[in-house]
């Protein structure tokens, strides 16, 4: 008997497990780089800006799913009260904002120096829209990811973003959508893209579930980067059907960050822009695995198709 009633824990303790796998309290925060409208070779001009926005934001909005952007004031053709008025739209549908830098710059490229002139310059366009509202600038998301290529550049930029009072945005949801959203506007690409997208990214969504649970022993709540372009803006109910479909509620990034995993130490320097969750992997020393790549259609219409870097 008493065997039996072990033989029943084991079972329930199974049926637990089996329920976390099948992604029971997943959580994920929504990240949106690039505003007001990322490299995907569109029109830059406020009316179709405001038009890509507003069909962006539709989701969020209406089904209060929280959301930042992270905004790069000094790299489109919008005056100031145009670009005052496309992070209006952003603020009324609830999102918040965070710096992306002025220009988006490389660190890999150019001096520590430069870099962070260029994050400066960044803020004041910001902090007027996020003042109407009451809100204080706190967010920060490296251009490509990328945090400094040697240790000393990356300590002394995460010093600088300490001192200015920033939070930094990781990412651990990675992928290529800013490739997608290229090839969605090349001429007779954009049905194949309406396909195969969305499961495109469920693959990414996959692979980083498991690399959680290898290297936390559990699947932690995730941070998803995408990039304001019109490809989103078309696709994004049904990204958004397919996390949900996986069991995921969206959470703010204030609420991911509380996690204790993204306390652990992240000790990558290098030239390299990726997930934190290869970050974590490379600083616990763990062999390295590759979420999956797109497709090579996606590649050649991104390599055709850029103009601007993501
Ligand atoms: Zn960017």
């Amino acid at each position: 008997m008493t065997a039996r009633i072990a033989h029943l824990g084991w079972l329930v303790a199974l049926f637990a497990s089996v329920a976390v796998a099948a992604g029971e309290g997943r959580q994920v925060a929504i990240t949106i780089d690039d505003l007001p409208r990322g490299g995907d070779g569109g029109p830059g001009d406020l009316a179709d800006v405001r038009a890509m926005t507003q069909d962006l934001l539709r989701p969020f909005r209406k089904q209060r799913i929280p959301v930042i952007g992270f905004v790069n004031t000094g790299r489109s053709q919008l005056d100031s009260s145009g670009m005052q008025e496309i992070l209006n739209l952003w603020l009324d549908a609830g999102a918040e904002l965070g710096n992306h830098s002025y220009s988006h710059p490389d660190i890999n490229h150019i001096s520590l120096d430069a870099y962070a002139a260029d994050i400066v310059r960044g803020e004041a366009a910001l902090r007027e829209a996020l003042a109407s509202r009451g809100k204080k600038l706190e967010f920060y998301r490296h251009p490509f990811l990328h945090t400094g290529p040697t240790p000393e550049i990356k300590k002394g930029l995460q010093d600088f973003l300490d001192a200015r009072g920033y939070r930094v945005a990781p990412v651990t949801f990675d992928n290529a959508d800013y490739m997608y959203a290229v090839a969605y506007l090349r001429p007779g690409m954009r049905g194949r893209v309406q396909r195969e997208y969305v499961p495109y990214m469920e693959s990414t969504v996959e692979f980083f579930e498991r690399r959680s649970v290898e290297v936390f022993g559990r699947e932690i709540p995730q941070i998803l980067l995408i990039h304001a372009n019109a490809m989103n803006a078309e696709l994004l109910p049904a990204l958004l059907d397919m996390f949900r479909r996986r069991g995921y509620r969206f959470v703010t990034l204030d609420s991911a960050l509380a996690d204790p995993a993204y306390r652990s130490p992240e000790e990558y320097a290098g030239r390299n822009g990726f997930s934190w969750l290869h970050r974590w992997s490379k600083t616990k020393g763990m062999a390295a695995k590759g979420e999956p790549d797109p497709p090579e259609w996606v590649e050649q219409a991104f390599a055709a198709g850029s103009s601007v870097p993501r």
